[in-house]
Protein backbone atom coordinates (compact mmCIF):
# COMPACT_ATOMS: atom_id res chain seq x y z
CA UNK A 1 0.00 0.00 0.00
CA UNK A 2 2.73 2.28 0.41
CA UNK A 3 4.05 4.03 -2.56
CA UNK A 4 6.91 6.30 -0.86
CA UNK A 5 9.18 6.63 1.76
CA UNK A 6 10.12 9.63 3.92
CA UNK A 7 14.29 9.55 4.81
CA UNK A 8 15.23 10.84 8.06
CA UNK A 9 18.17 11.60 9.00
CA UNK A 10 20.59 12.89 12.19
CA UNK A 11 21.22 16.45 11.33
CA UNK A 12 24.05 16.47 13.84
CA UNK A 13 27.07 18.15 12.34
CA UNK A 14 25.63 18.63 9.30
CA UNK A 15 24.31 22.11 10.11
CA UNK A 16 24.85 25.43 7.63
CA UNK A 17 27.37 25.04 4.68
CA UNK A 18 28.47 21.08 5.15
CA UNK A 19 24.14 20.26 5.17
CA UNK A 20 23.78 20.54 0.78
CA UNK A 21 27.25 18.45 0.13
CA UNK A 22 25.59 15.91 3.14
CA UNK A 23 22.26 15.60 1.82
CA UNK A 24 23.30 15.30 -2.10
CA UNK A 25 25.71 12.28 -1.09
CA UNK A 26 22.79 10.79 0.79
CA UNK A 27 20.86 11.36 -2.42
CA UNK A 28 23.12 9.77 -4.44
CA UNK A 29 23.70 7.03 -2.05
CA UNK A 30 20.61 6.30 -2.40
CA UNK A 31 20.00 6.19 -5.73
CA UNK A 32 22.61 4.09 -6.53
CA UNK A 33 21.28 1.22 -3.84
CA UNK A 34 17.89 1.33 -5.56
CA UNK A 35 19.31 0.69 -8.72
CA UNK A 36 19.42 -2.84 -7.61
CA UNK A 37 15.98 -2.88 -6.48
CA UNK A 38 12.96 -3.65 -8.72
CA UNK A 39 11.13 -1.30 -10.28
CA UNK A 40 12.22 2.65 -10.82
CA UNK A 41 12.05 5.55 -8.31
CA UNK A 42 12.25 9.38 -7.88
CA UNK A 43 14.76 10.38 -5.10
CA UNK A 44 13.87 13.84 -4.54
CA UNK A 45 15.31 16.75 -1.56
CA UNK A 46 12.21 18.86 -0.77
CA UNK A 47 12.38 21.22 2.13
CA UNK A 48 14.74 20.09 3.99
CA UNK A 49 13.29 16.55 3.67
CA UNK A 50 14.46 13.32 1.44
CA UNK A 51 11.49 11.35 -0.33
CA UNK A 52 11.75 8.03 -2.00
CA UNK A 53 8.53 8.12 -4.86
CA UNK A 54 7.89 5.18 -6.07
CA UNK A 55 7.00 5.53 -9.47
CA UNK A 56 6.22 2.05 -10.78
CA UNK A 57 5.48 -1.48 -8.95
CA UNK A 58 7.96 -2.37 -6.68
CA UNK A 59 8.67 -4.86 -3.82
CA UNK A 60 8.24 -2.96 -0.54
CA UNK A 61 10.50 -5.58 1.73
CA UNK A 62 13.36 -5.33 -1.14
CA UNK A 63 13.72 -1.64 -0.83
CA UNK A 64 13.30 -1.71 2.64
CA UNK A 65 16.37 -3.75 2.44
CA UNK A 66 18.54 -1.64 0.35
CA UNK A 67 17.68 1.48 2.00
CA UNK A 68 18.60 -0.09 5.18
CA UNK A 69 21.85 -0.18 3.97
CA UNK A 70 22.33 2.98 3.00
CA UNK A 71 24.53 5.41 5.48
CA UNK A 72 23.46 8.75 6.50
CA UNK A 73 19.61 7.35 6.96
CA UNK A 74 18.59 7.08 11.00
CA UNK A 75 14.78 6.16 9.65
CA UNK A 76 12.86 5.09 6.49
CA UNK A 77 9.36 6.62 7.13
CA UNK A 78 7.19 4.43 4.56
CA UNK A 79 4.71 7.19 3.65
CA UNK A 80 1.58 7.26 1.50
CA UNK A 81 0.28 10.29 -0.48
CA UNK A 82 -3.55 11.41 -0.73
CA UNK A 83 -4.65 13.68 -2.89
CA UNK A 84 -6.64 16.47 -0.92
CA UNK A 85 -10.14 15.82 -1.88
CA UNK A 86 -11.78 17.14 1.05
CA UNK A 87 -11.52 16.43 4.69
CA UNK A 88 -14.64 13.89 5.16
CA UNK A 89 -12.57 12.07 2.61
CA UNK A 90 -9.59 12.03 4.08
CA UNK A 91 -11.06 10.80 7.26
CA UNK A 92 -12.35 7.79 5.26
CA UNK A 93 -8.83 7.96 4.32
CA UNK A 94 -6.91 7.41 7.76
CA UNK A 95 -9.58 5.15 9.35
CA UNK A 96 -8.43 2.49 6.17
CA UNK A 97 -4.97 3.49 6.64
CA UNK A 98 -4.93 2.11 10.20
CA UNK A 99 -6.98 -0.57 9.47
CA UNK A 100 -4.25 -2.03 7.05
CA UNK A 101 -1.29 -0.69 8.51
CA UNK A 102 -1.78 -2.18 12.08
CA UNK A 103 -4.57 -5.20 12.08
CA UNK A 104 -3.72 -5.89 15.65
CA UNK A 105 -6.07 -2.60 17.23
CA UNK A 106 -5.05 -3.25 20.75
CA UNK A 107 -2.79 -0.02 20.70
CA UNK A 108 -2.64 3.74 21.51
CA UNK A 109 -2.20 6.20 19.41
CA UNK A 110 -1.59 9.92 18.65
CA UNK A 111 -2.19 12.45 15.62
CA UNK A 112 0.14 14.36 14.90
CA UNK A 113 -0.88 16.86 12.25
CA UNK A 114 1.43 19.49 10.60
CA UNK A 115 0.62 22.26 7.71
CA UNK A 116 2.86 23.39 5.10
CA UNK A 117 0.21 25.23 3.69
CA UNK A 118 -1.59 27.64 6.16
CA UNK A 119 -4.81 27.97 3.56
CA UNK A 120 -6.13 24.75 4.61
CA UNK A 121 -9.63 25.00 6.39
CA UNK A 122 -8.78 23.25 9.85
CA UNK A 123 -5.43 24.03 11.40
CA UNK A 124 -3.23 21.39 13.47
CA UNK A 125 -5.32 21.16 16.51
CA UNK A 126 -8.72 20.82 15.22
CA UNK A 127 -7.04 17.97 12.41
CA UNK A 128 -5.82 16.17 15.59
CA UNK A 129 -9.17 15.93 17.25
CA UNK A 130 -11.28 15.30 14.55
CA UNK A 131 -9.03 12.57 12.88
CA UNK A 132 -9.08 11.18 16.63
CA UNK A 133 -12.24 11.15 16.89
CA UNK A 134 -13.18 8.63 13.99
CA UNK A 135 -10.26 6.33 14.80
CA UNK A 136 -11.74 5.92 18.23
CA UNK A 137 -15.74 6.10 16.59
CA UNK A 138 -14.04 3.13 13.99
CA UNK A 139 -11.80 1.07 16.58
CA UNK A 140 -13.00 1.13 20.03
CA UNK A 141 -10.17 -1.01 21.34
CA UNK A 142 -7.82 1.52 20.43
CA UNK A 143 -6.85 4.72 22.56
CA UNK A 144 -5.23 8.00 22.95
CA UNK A 145 -1.61 8.13 24.45
CA UNK A 146 -0.24 11.94 24.19
CA UNK A 147 3.04 11.20 25.71
CA UNK A 148 3.98 7.59 24.52
CA UNK A 149 1.61 6.28 22.25
CA UNK A 150 2.61 3.22 20.13
CA UNK A 151 1.70 4.59 16.89
CA UNK A 152 2.32 7.84 16.17
CA UNK A 153 0.34 8.98 13.09
CA UNK A 154 1.60 12.01 11.13
CA UNK A 155 -0.53 14.06 8.97
CA UNK A 156 1.22 16.32 6.46
CA UNK A 157 -0.69 18.97 4.57
CA UNK A 158 1.41 19.51 1.96
CA UNK A 159 0.32 19.65 -1.69
CA UNK A 160 -1.15 16.56 -1.50
CA UNK A 161 -1.23 14.98 2.41
CA UNK A 162 1.48 13.15 3.47
CA UNK A 163 0.44 10.29 5.73
CA UNK A 164 2.94 7.86 7.76
CA UNK A 165 3.72 6.40 10.97
CA UNK A 166 6.22 3.37 10.85
CA UNK A 167 9.35 4.55 11.79
CA UNK A 168 12.12 1.17 10.17
CA UNK A 169 15.79 2.35 12.26
CA UNK A 170 18.14 2.90 9.06
CA UNK A 171 22.12 2.19 10.00
CA UNK A 172 22.74 5.68 10.72
CA UNK A 173 26.46 6.88 10.24
CA UNK A 174 27.36 9.49 7.47
CA UNK A 175 26.75 9.26 3.93
CA UNK A 176 29.86 7.39 2.08
CA UNK A 177 31.97 10.11 -0.25
CA UNK A 178 31.53 12.77 2.49
CA UNK A 179 34.68 11.86 4.60
CA UNK A 180 36.99 11.15 1.51
CA UNK A 181 38.37 7.77 0.60
CA UNK A 182 40.61 5.03 2.46
CA UNK A 183 42.34 2.01 1.19
CA UNK A 184 41.31 -1.57 3.25
CA UNK A 185 43.67 -4.42 3.80
CA UNK A 186 41.08 -6.91 2.87
CA UNK A 187 42.10 -10.24 3.69
CA UNK A 188 39.29 -13.52 3.15
CA UNK A 189 38.83 -13.12 7.40
CA UNK A 190 36.27 -12.12 9.89
CA UNK A 191 37.97 -8.91 10.90
CA UNK A 192 39.00 -6.58 7.76
CA UNK A 193 35.33 -6.29 6.27
CA UNK A 194 33.85 -5.72 9.66
CA UNK A 195 36.65 -2.79 10.15
CA UNK A 196 36.10 -1.63 6.10
CA UNK A 197 32.49 -1.71 7.49
CA UNK A 198 32.91 0.66 10.13
CA UNK A 199 34.94 3.63 8.71
CA UNK A 200 32.28 3.37 5.83
CA UNK A 201 30.23 4.22 8.29
CA UNK A 202 31.84 7.10 9.16
CA UNK A 203 31.24 8.22 5.05
CA UNK A 204 34.65 7.56 4.08
CA UNK A 205 34.59 5.55 0.29
CA UNK A 206 36.71 2.62 0.26
CA UNK A 207 39.29 0.89 -2.33
CA UNK A 208 40.74 -2.06 -1.07
CA UNK A 209 43.66 -4.64 -1.70
CA UNK A 210 44.32 -8.01 -1.08
CA UNK A 211 47.81 -9.90 -1.37
CA UNK A 212 46.93 -13.01 -3.18
CA UNK A 213 49.80 -15.93 -3.31
CA UNK A 214 49.15 -18.20 -6.20
CA UNK A 215 49.69 -20.99 -5.89
CA UNK A 216 49.71 -21.33 -2.36
CA UNK A 217 46.51 -19.27 -2.29
CA UNK A 218 43.85 -21.05 -4.96
CA UNK A 219 41.52 -18.74 -7.25
CA UNK A 220 38.71 -19.88 -4.46
CA UNK A 221 40.70 -17.64 -2.14
CA UNK A 222 40.66 -14.89 -4.53
CA UNK A 223 36.83 -15.00 -5.12
CA UNK A 224 36.38 -15.52 -1.12
CA UNK A 225 37.90 -11.97 -0.77
CA UNK A 226 35.66 -10.49 -4.15
CA UNK A 227 32.71 -12.23 -2.37
CA UNK A 228 33.78 -10.32 0.84
CA UNK A 229 34.52 -6.60 -1.21
CA UNK A 230 30.61 -7.50 -2.72
CA UNK A 231 29.24 -7.74 0.76
CA UNK A 232 30.86 -4.51 1.70
CA UNK A 233 30.14 -2.87 -1.32
CA UNK A 234 26.16 -3.60 -0.98
CA UNK A 235 26.99 -0.77 1.61
CA UNK A 236 29.39 1.28 0.14
CA UNK A 237 29.27 1.67 -3.52
CA UNK A 238 31.81 0.10 -5.98
CA UNK A 239 34.99 -1.22 -4.52
CA UNK A 240 38.07 -0.77 -6.50
CA UNK A 241 39.65 -4.06 -5.32
CA UNK A 242 43.56 -3.96 -6.11
CA UNK A 243 44.68 -7.57 -6.30
CA UNK A 244 48.62 -7.76 -5.38
CA UNK A 245 50.57 -10.95 -6.44
CA UNK A 246 52.83 -11.70 -3.78
CA UNK A 247 54.17 -15.14 -4.11
CA UNK A 248 57.65 -13.66 -4.87
CA UNK A 249 58.03 -11.58 -1.93
CA UNK A 250 56.39 -13.62 0.32
CA UNK A 251 59.18 -16.71 -0.85
CA UNK A 252 62.03 -13.73 -1.50
CA UNK A 253 61.49 -13.15 2.36
CA UNK A 254 61.44 -16.67 3.18
CA UNK A 255 64.49 -17.20 2.11
CA UNK A 256 66.44 -14.30 3.39
CA UNK A 257 65.23 -13.63 6.97
CA UNK A 258 64.78 -15.88 9.78
CA UNK A 259 61.17 -17.97 10.40
CA UNK A 260 59.84 -16.26 13.31
CA UNK A 261 60.18 -12.88 11.93
CA UNK A 262 58.48 -13.82 8.74
CA UNK A 263 55.20 -12.56 9.38
CA UNK A 264 55.93 -9.11 11.06
CA UNK A 265 58.11 -8.40 8.10
CA UNK A 266 55.66 -9.76 5.60
CA UNK A 267 53.06 -7.10 6.83
CA UNK A 268 55.32 -4.37 6.73
CA UNK A 269 55.55 -4.85 3.23
CA UNK A 270 52.05 -5.13 2.69
CA UNK A 271 51.67 -1.76 4.58
CA UNK A 272 54.50 -0.45 2.25
CA UNK A 273 52.58 -1.52 -0.59
CA UNK A 274 49.01 -0.51 0.09
CA UNK A 275 50.46 2.82 1.30
CA UNK A 276 51.82 3.03 -2.30
CA UNK A 277 48.53 2.44 -4.19
CA UNK A 278 46.71 4.32 -1.53
CA UNK A 279 49.00 7.60 -2.42
CA UNK A 280 48.80 6.74 -6.38
CA UNK A 281 44.73 6.25 -5.33
CA UNK A 282 43.66 9.91 -3.40
CA UNK A 283 43.50 7.33 -0.26
CA UNK A 284 44.09 9.57 3.10
CA UNK A 285 44.77 6.82 4.93
CA UNK A 286 44.86 2.73 5.32
CA UNK A 287 42.49 0.04 6.97
CA UNK A 288 42.99 -2.84 8.68
CA UNK A 289 41.00 -5.38 11.12
CA UNK A 290 43.55 -5.81 13.82
CA UNK A 291 42.90 -5.97 17.03
CA UNK A 292 45.41 -5.79 20.47
CA UNK A 293 46.65 -9.08 21.45
CA UNK A 294 44.50 -11.29 18.74
CA UNK A 295 47.77 -13.11 17.35
CA UNK A 296 51.38 -12.67 17.05
CA UNK A 297 51.53 -9.74 15.13
CA UNK A 298 48.80 -7.83 16.60
CA UNK A 299 50.49 -7.52 20.02
CA UNK A 300 51.59 -3.74 20.72
CA UNK A 301 55.16 -4.53 19.66
CA UNK A 302 53.80 -6.05 16.54
CA UNK A 303 51.60 -3.09 15.82
CA UNK A 304 54.09 -0.44 16.24
CA UNK A 305 56.28 -2.35 13.98
CA UNK A 306 53.91 -2.62 11.30
CA UNK A 307 52.66 1.04 11.90
CA UNK A 308 56.52 2.23 11.44
CA UNK A 309 56.93 1.53 7.79
CA UNK A 310 54.08 3.75 6.45
CA UNK A 311 53.21 7.07 6.67
CA UNK A 312 49.63 7.55 5.95
CA UNK A 313 47.20 6.97 9.27
CA UNK A 314 46.52 3.46 10.12
CA UNK A 315 42.87 3.82 11.04
CA UNK A 316 41.95 0.14 13.20
CA UNK A 317 38.51 0.22 13.82
CA UNK A 318 38.83 -2.95 16.01
CA UNK A 319 41.33 -2.20 18.03
CA UNK A 320 39.85 -2.67 21.09
CA UNK A 321 37.00 -4.93 20.20
CA UNK A 322 37.00 -9.09 21.02
CA UNK A 323 36.39 -11.66 18.51
CA UNK A 324 32.80 -12.05 19.79
CA UNK A 325 32.18 -8.60 19.14
CA UNK A 326 33.69 -8.58 15.54
CA UNK A 327 31.76 -11.96 14.96
CA UNK A 328 28.23 -10.10 16.22
CA UNK A 329 28.63 -7.18 13.91
CA UNK A 330 30.22 -9.36 10.97
CA UNK A 331 27.01 -11.42 11.02
CA UNK A 332 24.69 -8.45 11.17
CA UNK A 333 26.32 -6.97 7.97
CA UNK A 334 26.45 -10.57 6.65
CA UNK A 335 30.01 -11.18 5.78
CA UNK A 336 30.33 -14.09 8.52
CA UNK A 337 29.11 -16.88 6.46
CA UNK A 338 31.62 -16.26 3.17
CA UNK A 339 34.39 -15.01 5.91
CA UNK A 340 34.28 -18.88 7.44
CA UNK A 341 34.71 -20.34 4.28
CA UNK A 342 37.69 -22.05 4.61
CA UNK A 343 40.22 -21.26 1.72
CA UNK A 344 43.42 -20.53 2.71
CA UNK A 345 45.46 -17.36 3.69
CA UNK A 346 49.05 -16.17 2.12
CA UNK A 347 49.85 -15.66 5.90
CA UNK A 348 48.88 -18.69 7.52
CA UNK A 349 50.99 -20.52 4.79
CA UNK A 350 54.08 -19.65 5.24
CA UNK A 351 54.12 -19.02 9.29
CA UNK A 352 56.50 -20.00 11.72
CA UNK A 353 55.29 -22.48 14.68
CA UNK A 354 56.54 -19.76 17.08
CA UNK A 355 56.73 -16.13 15.66
CA UNK A 356 57.47 -13.44 17.64
CA UNK A 357 55.50 -11.59 19.93
CA UNK A 358 57.75 -8.86 20.79
CA UNK A 359 59.72 -7.94 17.59
CA UNK A 360 62.93 -5.93 18.33
CA UNK A 361 62.76 -2.94 15.95
CA UNK A 362 66.33 -2.83 15.36
CA UNK A 363 66.74 -6.14 14.70
CA UNK A 364 64.01 -6.39 12.21
CA UNK A 365 65.38 -3.40 10.56
CA UNK A 366 68.57 -5.54 9.85
CA UNK A 367 67.14 -8.47 8.67
CA UNK A 368 64.82 -6.27 6.13
CA UNK A 369 68.46 -5.67 5.18
CA UNK A 370 68.82 -8.76 3.38
CA UNK A 371 66.20 -8.27 1.17
CA UNK A 372 68.50 -4.98 -0.27
CA UNK A 373 69.53 -6.65 -3.75
CA UNK A 374 65.94 -7.60 -4.75
CA UNK A 375 63.07 -6.66 -2.85
CA UNK A 376 62.70 -3.12 -4.60
CA UNK A 377 62.77 -4.44 -8.10
CA UNK A 378 59.88 -7.40 -6.63
CA UNK A 379 57.32 -4.80 -5.34
CA UNK A 380 57.72 -2.72 -8.49
CA UNK A 381 56.72 -5.75 -10.26
CA UNK A 382 54.43 -6.26 -8.20
CA UNK A 383 52.63 -3.06 -8.53
CA UNK A 384 53.27 -3.55 -12.20
CA UNK A 385 51.34 -6.56 -12.50
CA UNK A 386 48.63 -5.65 -10.29
CA UNK A 387 44.81 -6.88 -10.77
CA UNK A 388 41.95 -4.45 -10.60
CA UNK A 389 38.44 -5.79 -10.21
CA UNK A 390 35.73 -3.03 -9.33
CA UNK A 391 33.19 -4.86 -7.18
CA UNK A 392 29.61 -4.17 -7.43
P1 LIG B 1 41.22 -11.03 9.17
O1 LIG B 1 40.15 -11.77 9.89
O2 LIG B 1 40.79 -9.68 8.71
O3 LIG B 1 41.87 -11.86 8.11
P2 LIG B 1 43.24 -11.81 11.01
O4 LIG B 1 42.79 -11.88 12.40
O5 LIG B 1 43.36 -13.05 10.21
O6 LIG B 1 42.34 -10.75 10.25
P3 LIG B 1 45.97 -11.09 10.28
O7 LIG B 1 46.07 -12.21 9.32
O8 LIG B 1 47.03 -10.86 11.28
O9 LIG B 1 44.61 -11.06 11.10
O10 LIG B 1 45.82 -9.79 9.48
C1 LIG B 1 45.63 -8.56 10.11
C2 LIG B 1 45.11 -7.57 9.08
O11 LIG B 1 46.02 -7.47 8.00
C3 LIG B 1 43.81 -8.03 8.47
O12 LIG B 1 42.69 -7.63 9.22
C4 LIG B 1 43.86 -7.31 7.13
O13 LIG B 1 43.48 -5.96 7.27
C5 LIG B 1 45.34 -7.38 6.78
N1 LIG B 1 45.66 -8.57 5.95
C6 LIG B 1 46.09 -9.78 6.36
N2 LIG B 1 46.27 -10.61 5.32
C7 LIG B 1 45.95 -9.92 4.21
C8 LIG B 1 45.92 -10.22 2.80
N3 LIG B 1 46.26 -11.41 2.34
N4 LIG B 1 45.54 -9.24 1.96
C9 LIG B 1 45.18 -8.03 2.43
N5 LIG B 1 45.18 -7.69 3.72
C10 LIG B 1 45.57 -8.61 4.61
MG1 LIG C 1 43.60 -12.96 7.98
Amino acid sequence: MFTAFLIKYAEIGVKGKNRYLFENALVQQIRYALKKCEGEFAVRKTDGRIYVDAVSEFDYEETVEHLQKVFGISGICPMIYVEDEGFEKLKETVVSYIDAVYPDKNRSFKVAARRARKNYPLNSMEINMELGGVILDAYPQMHVDVHKPDILLNVEIRDKVYLYSKVIPGPGGMPVGTGGKAMLLLSGGIDSPVAGWMIAKRGVKIDAVYFHAPPYTSERAKQKVVDLAARVAAYTGPVYLHVINFTEIQMYIYDKCPHDELTIIMRRYMMRIAERIARDTDCLGLITGESIGQVASQTMHSLMATDEVCELPVYRPLIGFDKMEIVDISEKIDTYETSIQPYEDCCTIFVARHPVTKPNLKIIRRHEQNLEEKIGELVQTALDTKELIIVR
